[in-house]
């Protein structure tokens, strides 16, 4: 006999809250997770409708006690059966409870608070508004509120009123002024409808797709049209005209009735781009981001849910937009890290849309300038579609590119953080009034270390990843747990300058400020940013031109555009190859490039400087010639040789607790148990983590690696079990990662 384990509401706060039925062998044919049934509920066996969220041959309790389903509903398959067979895959793919799967795709119900928010919009014509703004300020004694709001109708024609009285503090009674001189309306809208509120967008320009563009669009089309649905990966570089190609297709995608989700990394989820899609498709759009209350979020759900919207564009969890026939998922930067989750279960968005799509017979495409190793490579082996954009669209040049070896400028005896070459080049900008920024590359910054002489660092002979010092005085690995004794001499050169690297933005900005006094250094770091709007005001501030020369962190590399920005100079470019991690060449490669794309982006030509000690390593090689092909084809032999993914799989386990002895003993007695039972896996561990101990949490860990995922399932689920019946140690908590992205 098989039973069911149904929910029966899934707006409920108690998801978790299961009812085992019997599954009659007529129907057995017929139910899945996900499955609608109706079953016979409480007393007086009224007939409910529930889902099947798991299947199994054991009862929990006296199988004569256990009532049987009755029967299947007539109606269609209900949106909420994908998205409960999703969170199933989800459950056993990444390791959670059914629970933890359910919250991740299934908002919970809220109610928002139906909040009022006003609108001001302008009721005058331009020339009618020049004419009344001239009369106020022409008057001596004129009323500056009144002249300000003017001025900001002026820029912006439609704004909400508490923005008018926030930010702008301009008092209501000006606002009530002049709604009764019919210069302006005020609209009421129900705030939470559309988070996009009502927005008249400037009118969409016109663009014509260029070939290359023509041609990804209808390759596309006319797989969809033929029934063919996969993922595709759109290698693009940048300022191809990726975004244009995506709204194409979305277009032919609701020409059939059907939906798209578009995922954007949050940090470039910004104005300017929901703009584009909304100019595009208007109230077909709607958004979700991080600051939404979970209320809000419900209701952007329900109205995909009801079909008042087609389109949702948002962060990692818009994947789950429940809409009722969707047809095709876009991930743009499909590359960057945000879209793994770091909360359990730790799914991928990537994976996990390509698995969404399967089920809704959707396609997926996935847009990148510089492809995650695992798209790239699953394209090679047939699995994604590929659709290329070569040229960017204005053809504009890429900047000339120098790579500077440090350890050559400190054999001529300069000493400073910044080489001659770029020195050089600092002058000229600023002698010719054009803006320069500084990056300083601080991933991985965590205690490796290096030969300043020769660029030696110290590895883990077994694992070919940096070691890291830590307090104790020796070398790490956190890879196989290997130790060795600090050393104070090179051993591969001799020299005596070996250590840790150490250098912090504050420290970089005197050095440059005394290099060139006159310059205006704005200095971006944790340090300067942490005010509520920190980050943004030294973005603004620069793009002002208030300053010569932005230095920073990873934050000035991402997402932003100054024109004006000619130099880019990137202090210590193989940091992030210190790493210790195997993701690292990537990560490198990606930063550099973008670092590169930020100079040179208006209409003046640029240069950028990238110094190292590693001038020969290929993804410092590559960035500089902005040359994806060449690092790919040497980093997957890398991946490939040691067995790394996507060329394998790994499973990490990470053990922590309050206590040192329970992780220690816990992670042990869990590697006892996977060398015993399955004695032909690779396993590393346990030892402890890159950080031992956060918030006075310990954490040990152990990995395993395998060319067959469902291998490291199987595993996974007997470490479950094991840890849920038989462990000794009770005070330390166990956690499961696929193919991290970190957390060594
Ligand atoms: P990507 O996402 O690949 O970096 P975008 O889609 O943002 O590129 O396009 C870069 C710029 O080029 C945008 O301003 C866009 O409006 C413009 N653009 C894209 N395609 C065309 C086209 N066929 N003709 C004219 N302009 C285009
Ligand atoms: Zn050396
Ligand atoms: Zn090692």
């Amino acid at each position: 006999m098989q039973y069911a384990d149904i929910i029966i509401d899934i707006s409920h706060e108690q998801l978790d809250r299961t009812f085992q039925y019997a599954v009659p062998p007529e129907l057995q044919e017929r139910i899945q997770v996900g499955s609608p049934v109706v079953i016979p509920f409480g007393k007086g066996n009224r007939a409910i409708t529930g889902y099947v969220v798991n299947l199994t041959d054991e009862p929990n309790w006296d199988p004569a006690k256990i009532k049987p389903i009755a029967r299947i509903p007539s109606e269609g398959v209900p949106i909420e059966s994908h998205l409960i067979a999703l969170a199933y895959w989800m459950k056993s793919h990444y390791g959670a409870t059914m629970n933890q799967a359910l919250r991740t795709v299934i908002p919970i119900k809220q109610k928002a608070a139906p909040k009022e928010k006003k609108v001001l919009h302008l009721a005058l014509e331009e020339q009618q508004l020049q004419d009344v703004y001239t009369d106020l300020i022409s008057r001596k004694r004129h009323s500056i509120p009144k002249q300000r709001l003017f001025e900001a109708l002026m820029e912006q024609p439609d704004i909400p009123w508490d923005v008018v009285t926030g930010k702008l503090g301009i008092a209501s009674t000006v606002i009530r002024d002049f709604e009764k001189n019919a210069w302006i309306t005020i609209e009421s809208i129900r705030d939470y409808r559309n988070p996009l509120g009502t927005i008249h967008a400037p009118k969409r320009v016109e663009v014509t797709l260029n070939e290359e563009q023509e041609i990804a669009v209808e390759s596309f089309a006319a797989d969809y049209d033929m029934g063919i649905r996969k993922p595709y990966l759109l290698y693009g570089v940048t300022g191809s005209g990726k975004t244009e190609v995506y709204m194409e297709m979305i277009s032919h995608v609701l020409e059939q009735g059907r939906q798209a989700i578009v995922l954007i990394p949050e940090i470039a989820l910004t104005y300017q781009t929901v703009m584009r899609f909304y100019q595009r498709f208007g109230e077909a759009v709607s958004i979700l981001n991080s600051r939404m209350s979970p209320g809000e979020r419900y209701d952007q759900f329900e109205r995909a849910k009801k079909g008042d919207i087609q389109i949702m564009v948002g962060p990692r969890s818009a994947l789950f937009t429940p809409f009722p026939d969707l047809g095709l998922i876009i991930i743009d930067e499909e590359h960057e890290p945000t879209y793994k989750s770091e909360q359990v279960p730790r799914y991928h968005a990537r994976e996990t849309a390509v698995y969404r799509a399967k089920l809704t017979n959707a396609s997926v495409i996935l847009g990148s300038a510089t492809p995650s190793l695992e798209s790239f490579y699953r394209m090679e082996q047939g699995e994604y579609g590929l659709l290329r954009l070569s040229k960017r669209v204005e053809e504009r040049n890429l900047p000339e590119c120098d790579i500077v070896d440090l350890r050559q400028e400190l054999m001529e005896g300069n000493r400073s953080i910044i080489s001659r070459r770029l020195q050089e080049l600092l002058a000229d900008r600023l002698e010719r009034g054009e803006q320069s920024m500084l990056f300083l590359n601080r991933r991985g910054m965590m205690g490796f270390v290096s030969c300043r002489a020769c660029g030696e660092v110290l590895k883990c002979p077994h694992c070919d990843v940096s070691l890291s010092m830590h307090r104790d005085g020796k070398l790490h690995c956190h890879y196989c747990g290997y130790t060795t004794p600090m050393v104070s001499k090179c051993p591969s050169c001799g020299s005596k300058y070996i250590g840790g690297f150490k250098a912090g933005t504050q420290k970089i900005e005197e050095t440059v400020q005394k290099m060139f006094p006159k310059a205006r250094i704005l200095r971006m770091d944790a340090d300067t940013t942490k005010g509520k709007n920190g980050h943004q005001d030294i973005l603004n501030a620069f793009a002002n031109e208030e300053a010569d020369i932005l230095l920073g962190t990873q934050m000035i590399v991402k997402g932003h555009d100054f024109p004006k920005v000619t130099l880019m100079g990137v202090l210590a470019a193989d940091m992030s190859l210190n790493a210790n991690d195997f993701r690292s060449a990537e990560r490198t490669f990606d930063l550099l490039t973008q670092a590169s794309g930020r100079a040179g982006r208006g209409e003046l030509p640029g240069n950028v400087v990238i110094q190292t000690y590693q001038p020969e390593h290929y993804s410092i090689v590559a960035a500089a010639k902005s040359d994806y092909d060449d690092f790919y084809k040497q980093e997957i032999v890398y991946r490939r040789m040691m067995a790394y993914p996507p060329c394998a799989h790994m499973l990490l386990v990470s053990v922590t607790s309050l206590s040192d002895a329970e992780a220690a003993g816990k992670s042990q007695e869990i590697a006892d148990y996977i060398k015993e039972k399955y004695p032909k896996v690779f396993l590393a561990g346990p030892h402890d983590a890159g950080i031992k101990k956060v918030n006075d949490i310990y954490r040990r860990i152990l990995y395993m690696k395998s060319d067959d995922y469902e291998e490291l399932v199987a595993i996974k689920d007997a470490v479950e079990a094991y840890n849920r019946d038989n462990s000794r140690y009770r005070k330390a908590s166990i956690w499961f990662d696929f193919d991290p992205m970190s957390g060594f």
